[in-house]
């Protein structure tokens, strides 16, 4: 299903090449907080994420985390961490958050490019709001109930996918 498809799927965030978006003509970088830049089962992301968002920065990509946690706090205290701006409760794949981070950061569906770690929010979300997606692997596999029974259907989905930079 193409709702269902990424364009391309790498095993990390820090491991996609930020030279190869900008010559594409992307501009804005739309991230997802949990298991993509936050493994789950730690506080703070890793600081090759850190880093690797320093360096979008410096490129001058515009940077929001979009996240569906529902603890405010959580998202504020990471987005604040690592200089992005931020949206909790976002709800993917319904788009609005997404057209909204869009919005903040003054940038155009074309331009930008969505990265996540779930395929039926991050993924179908992105896609249904006309925005370039990169899925990543989880970086833990700590998950919350509800998610984890997605992970089943989306195993099944990947089987066939390449990753990119796994090890
Ligand atoms: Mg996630």
């Amino acid at each position: 299903m193409r709702l269902l498809s990424p364009k391309r799927y790498i095993a990390r965030v820090d491991l996609i090449d930020l030279d190869e978006l900008w010559s594409r003509g992307k501009r804005a970088i739309l991230l997802d907080r949990d298991n993509t830049l936050v493994p789950r089962d730690a506080e703070r992301a890793p600081e090759a994420v850190a880093a690797w968002l320093d360096r979008a920065r410096i490129m001058g990509f515009k940077l929001c985390m979009v996240s569906n946690n529902w603890h405010r706090d959580q998202v504020a205290r990471s987005a604040g961490e690592l200089g992005l701006e931020f949206i909790s409760h976002a709800m993917k794949p319904a788009p609005f958050a997404l057209h909204a981070g869009l919005k903040r950061l003054g940038a155009t569906a074309d331009t930008s490019v969505l990265i996540g770690d779930q395929l039926y929010t991050d993924v179908w979300g992105g896609n249904f709001a006309g925005i370039d997606t990169i899925l990543v692997k989880p970086q833990a596999t700590a998950d919350l109930w509800y998610t984890q029974i997605f992970r089943v259907f989306e195993r099944r989905a990947l089987a066939d996918l390449p990753c990119e930079g796994e090890e």
